[in-house]
């Protein structure tokens, strides 16, 4: 009897019972390139997962499309009754207004007037030759905007939330980080065993591969000149998310404008940094608070992230490095 038991259990793993397989994927969602990698022994779930983002994307998120909530809510603001939004949506906003408040109104959702005046999404596509300085809001326009931003104007109610007449909320900071958090409760929903998945700057690493080994998340080089920055070594889950200067931007007369913007002055942040990583347990939280340190710069930003339990690389113009403590321990310079 001693024997049969071993066996038995060689062979129900030669049958190819419960033996993951890789799936792999790639489209375009959330206006960035999505790739995946996932290991599981069930069906592909890669189509659920494009589906998850495409309707995250679509029925909650985007202030281009008016339809979704974001849209919706926006299309109502001023009207002084409260907008009702799903209890997930509500529980997100309200994790990015307790960051506005820590990061001293350095991250702000509500900046939707000023992103909409840049249109960096749309200039950062044009051909360069094309633009001269007319794109380039006016000191009036930046004014006019401003008055209608600010976090703490948002007000969130139980059940929904009360914009003020011309105020526009804009997730994009944040967007691709819920995206995580969601596609990660998706995986434990599927008994998914492992998977790497990127949504633009946002990389999300979930259980451990069949092969044991360590998950490898490359850091772009914000210079543009090596294949990638430096290498990040993680095992098990975890949200990494990169915000740059160089990911949507103009140059006019010489002068880079970029889409992170400082919500007190109203011009895109010009304080030395070229990029920020985040890396840490909450998806929304790696892309909001690598936004938010990249406007309040490395010093203020380490202490932001440490509040949060993150971890955080700075990548500056002058080529210099800075991090956490802990992020010593999982880069590594390329
Ligand atoms: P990306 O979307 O390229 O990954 P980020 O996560 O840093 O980069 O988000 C930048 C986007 O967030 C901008 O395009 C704009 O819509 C919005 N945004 C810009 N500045 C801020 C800010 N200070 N706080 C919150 N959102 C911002
Ligand atoms: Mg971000």
């Amino acid at each position: 009897m001693k024997r049969i038991l071993p066996l038995l259990i060689i062979v129900l793993f030669l049958s190819g019972c419960g033996v993951p397989k890789e799936y792999s994927g790639v489209s375009t969602k959330m206006g960035t390139v999505v790739t995946m990698h996932i290991y599981m022994s069930g069906e592909d779930i890669t189509p659920k997962v494009d589906a998850l983002l495409e309707k995250l994307e679509t029925e909650e998120l985007s202030r281009k499309i008016s339809t979704s909530e974001i849209g919706r809510a926006n299309a109502n603001a001023g009207k002084a009754e409260v907008f009702p939004l799903s209890e997930p949506l509500l529980e997100d906003l309200k994790i990015l207004q307790q960051l506005s408040e820590d990061s001293g109104g350095a991250f702000d959702c509500t900046i939707g007037p000023l992103s909409d005046l840049w249109n960096m999404d749309e200039l950062a596509t044009k051909d360069p030759a094309s633009l001269s300085r007319e794109v380039i809001p006016t000191k009036e326009e930046i004014e006019n905007a401003l008055q209608r931003v600010g976090y703490d104007r948002l007000v969130l109610r139980e059940n929904g939330i009360v914009l003020s007449e011309g105020m526009v909320l804009d997730l994009g900071a944040a967007g691709k980080g819920i995206a995580g958090d969601r596609v990660v409760a998706l995986l434990k929903k599927e008994n998914v065993d492992a998977a790497v998945i990127s949504i633009g700057g946002s990389v999300v690493t979930y259980g451990t591969k069949p092969d044991k080994s360590p998950w490898q998340v490359a850091i772009t080089d914000p210079f543009g000149e090596k294949e990638y920055a430096g290498i990040l070594t993680l095992v098990g889950t975890h949200f990494v998310s990169t915000s740059g200067d160089y990911e949507r931007f103009i140059e006019v007369d010489g002068v880079r404008y970029h889409h992170i913007l400082d919500p007190h002055t109203g011009y895109p942040v010009t304080n030395g940094l070229k990029s920020v990583t985040i890396v840490c347990d909450s998806g929304i939280l790696s892309d909001a608070l690598s936004t938010a340190c990249f406007v309040i710069g490395e010093e203020e930003g380490i202490k932001l992230a440490e509040k949060y339990g993150a971890e955080a690389l700075f990548i500056k113009e002058d080529g210099s490095v800075i991090m956490t403590d802990g992020m010593q321990a999982i880069y590594k310079e390329y």
